[in-house]
């Protein structure tokens, strides 16, 4: 039950067997614990103890991964970040988790060494390649051989990981994640998928919750990664058929990727059976066209990162729901509630609240925000679900993304379904706006395929005669893109001042 466990799984059966693959470079499983190791003993020396937060902020490569698995052995606590953030976003999180190491890389480095101007104590600097100044030291240097220093008594409830949410509503939060925590979702999210040994794309920032526990699953099916530092459709489709890839996690952006590559059909990936898309909304309409494309399934799923993160997820062996992200994976429960806690009818909509082994104690150092959403050991997920009969759930939309037109309440996603069927949009996010008249107003931004010359009269009338008509937007507002955070995730709160300033 603890991250460090992971790398000792299937060592013995596994050990001289690739665990990773990265450009040129092929790493076992014995080479990945050897590294981890000699890592753990390094920080140790430099004074990482017990408790300790070490933060790592760089691109995906191997040395994310040996990281990790170092860090976790000391005891201390991994603290992923996104390489993209701003220095200033960067100097928040360094400050409030007050990081004792950060393992970065020299492309970021600058970046890095910016967000810790104005620090009293500086953090020791890590890097995974030519440290480009005398500041920073070697991955590989710090490392030490031979006597094994590293801490051994970790447990369960102790915190791994603090996770730091995208901040779209203020400064981000520290998601403290212990190792049961992650540990058990990783289990769990196997055992849901009877996921087999094989090898997989690591295209998902390793950064991000989702990522993470994509990698923690390898460790305990004995599985090999082709991990990549940016998703390149080219590249993602060429190892698909050199590695006889048969299923990989993505985003729904990816799968969009992968739909519109012209040239999909020069490669060979009749090997793939499965694609697992979460973190967003998977327009129905893309998952047929990805069936219709690969000939591979798409398993939608659902997870924050409050819950380590899986919820809920499709699989093998059970029917696909196109626009469900299907049932609650072992270990995991779900309600659907009213505003008062008071569970919904089945088929209604209310807020999914969640209760596991994987749920979060909590936000790092920010009590007020962890009683909003951890109530009577359930965590409120601020989305807007309902439940079938046989248990598979919806997502709504977020409670923070309605829009409320005239005292009607909106969801933007069903407004998004339709006009991403439309076969001249590429994608669409639906926002509000304020107006004086009816509070918010409701309007779709658009990004059109190539080539189009669809207008907004005629989007519009499209959507008059799909929707009821309080649900067609007021106005429509090309763009050549939707702004993405790292995971692809549509940045709603961008899009929002956005469609204000065009829409006057
Ligand atoms: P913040 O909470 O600060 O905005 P974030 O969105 O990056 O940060 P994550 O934990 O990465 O936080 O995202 C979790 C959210 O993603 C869920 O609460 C849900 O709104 C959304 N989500 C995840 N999977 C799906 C899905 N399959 N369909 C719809 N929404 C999803």
């Amino acid at each position: 039950m603890k991250l460090k466990d992971l790398l000792e799984t299937n060592i013995d059966q596994f050990g001289e067997y690739p665990f990773l693959y990265f450009k040129e470079k092929t790493f076992t499983n014995v080479q990945t614990k050897e590294y981890a190791d000699e890592l753990a003993n390094g920080l140790k020396k430099l004074g990482v103890e017990k408790g300790d937060r070490v933060m790592v902020c760089m691109p995906n490569c191997p040395e994310v991964l040996i990281a990790y698995q170092g860090i976790t052995r000391t005891g201390a606590i991994i603290v992923p970040v996104m390489f993209t953030l701003h220095p200033k976003e960067l100097h928040y999180i360094v400050l409030n988790s007050g990081a004792k190491a950060v393992i970065t890389s020299s492309y970021v480095l600058p970046n890095v060494e910016k967000s810790l101007e104005g620090l009293p104590v500086k953090p020791e600097l890590i890097v995974a390649d030519q440290p480009t100044n005398e500041k920073a030291k070697n991955i590989y240097d710090v490392m030490v051989q031979d006597d094994n220093l590293y801490y051994d008594d970790v447990q369960p409830e102790d915190t791994a990981v603090i996770l730091y949410t995208s901040g779209t509503t203020g400064n981000p939060k520290g998601v403290i994640l212990t190792h049961k925590n992650l540990y058990s979702n990783a289990e769990n999210s196997a055992k849901h998928n009877e996921t087999e040994r094989g090898t997989t794309l690591g295209v998902l920032p390793l950064a991000h919750v989702y990522g993470l526990t994509v990698s923690n699953v390898l460790y305990l099916t004995g599985s090999s990664i082709v991990v990549f530092p940016n998703f390149d459709v080219k590249e993602v489709l060429n190892a698909i058929e050199k590695h006889k890839v048969k299923s990989f996690s993505g985003v729904p952006a990816m799968i969009y990727a992968l739909v519109s590559y012209p040239e999909a059909d020069h490669y060979d990936t009749s090997s793939l059976e499965s694609i697992g898309s979460g973190s967003a909304p998977l327009p129905v309409a893309l998952l047929y066209a990805f069936e219709k494309k690969f000939g591979a399934k798409v398993f939608e799923g659902y997870g924050l990162s409050e819950a380590a993160p899986v919820v809920t997820a499709h699989r093998k062996g059970i029917e696909i729901k196109p626009g469900s992200v299907g049932i609650p994976i072992p270990g995991v429960e779900v309600k659907i509630v009213d505003e008062n806690g008071v569970e919904v009818p089945c088929g209604e909509v209310g807020e999914l609240i969640v209760r596991g082994d994987n749920v979060t104690p909590g936000y790092y150092q920010n009590e007020e925000e962890s009683r909003k959403v951890l109530k009577d050991g359930w965590l409120c997920t601020g989305d807007m679900a309902r439940q079938d009969d046989d248990g598979y759930l919806y997502i709504v939309d977020r409670k923070k993304d309605l829009i409320i037109r005239g005292g009607f309440n909106l969801y933007p996603r069903d407004v998004e379904e339709i006009i991403n069927g439309h076969e001249q949009v590429a994608e669409a996010a639906v926002v509000g706006i304020p107006d004086e008249r009816m509070g918010e107003e409701m309007v779709a931004c658009v990004v059109k395929k190539a080539g189009s010359e669809l207008t907004e009269e005629e989007l519009i009338r499209f959507c008059q005669d799909h929707l009821a008509k309080n649900k067609t937007p007021r106005r429509i507002v090309f763009l050549d893109s939707l702004p993405r955070n790292g995971v692809g995730k549509i940045l709603k709160t961008h899009l929002r001042k956005t469609a204000a300033d065009i829409v006057v």
